[in-house]
């Protein structure tokens, strides 16, 4: 993906349209797509590429670095694994038992490797289950939340949600976040509970338990891509 100084960086798509400027776009795998005016020559593309190619060449060496940790988890020696906001190298070990343990790295067991993702998720689950747990516990008595069920799930795009039975879903996620982080995403949805909305008195009501939560909704909104298994 690097720019070679005899060649014009590669151009994978070019996209035509009544437009009078040219418009350069790098997808998040590094290709690069160019808006041009209809009658643009090749000529004219490649002046306009040329011009432009200290940049390209940029933004492509950056989302290099950025790209394989978004690819889908292989489960193999080196890779890194989220855990409260710390990643962990996978490593691989002859004991059996049990099938994943954190010291230091994450300890997978070789005869579980075929079925680590399984193995990744319940630990996940585990961990948040156990997390989110003793916050609610800790919080339901400080401000008398009252708190139906609560559930660990698999959701990719929603940390928490609450449902009208007072009930409080979380994703096994979760525990990838920060500690910080997870007690604001727990906090937001108990204040759910008896504020349903996102109005100005919902937000007061989260600062007032957790005065620092901007920072984790910040954290959240730069790090939540890289939160995943897939
Ligand atoms: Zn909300």
């Amino acid at each position: 993906m690097s720019f070679n100084k005899d060649k014009p960086p590669q151009i994978d798509r070019v996209i035509r349209s009544n437009r009078t400027s040219f418009g350069l776009e790098i997808k998040p795998d590094g290709s690069l797509l160019v808006r041009a005016p209809k009658h643009a020559t090749q000529a004219q593309i490649q002046s306009v590429i040329a011009k432009k190619a200290a940049w390209i060449e940029r933004t492509q060496e950056r989302l290099a670095k950025q790209y394989p940790i978004l690819r889908p988890k292989s489960f193999t020696p080196g890779e890194t694994f989220w855990y409260l906001g710390q990643r962990y190298p996978l490593q691989l070990t002859d004991r059996q038992r049990p099938s994943l343990e954190l010291d230091g790295a994450f300890w997978l067991s070789r005869a579980a490797q075929d079925s680590a993702r399984d193995v990744f998720i319940a630990w996940y689950r585990a961990e948040t289950r156990a997390i989110t747990k003793n916050m609610i516990h800790v919080y339901t008595k400080r401000f008398g939340f009252s708190v139906n069920k609560v559930r660990i799930t698999s959701a990719r795009t929603r940390w928490g949600s609450c449902s009208g039975k007072n009930n409080l879903n979380f994703t096994y996620r979760l525990c990838m976040a920060p500690l910080d982080t997870i007690e604001y995403v727990v906090v937001h949805e108990l204040v759910h509970l008896k504020i349903r909305n996102h109005s100005k008195a919902f937000w007061k009501a989260v600062a007032n338990i957790v005065p620092n939560y901007q920072g984790d909704r910040d954290w959240l909104k730069q790090h939540g891509a890289f939160l995943t298994l897939d």
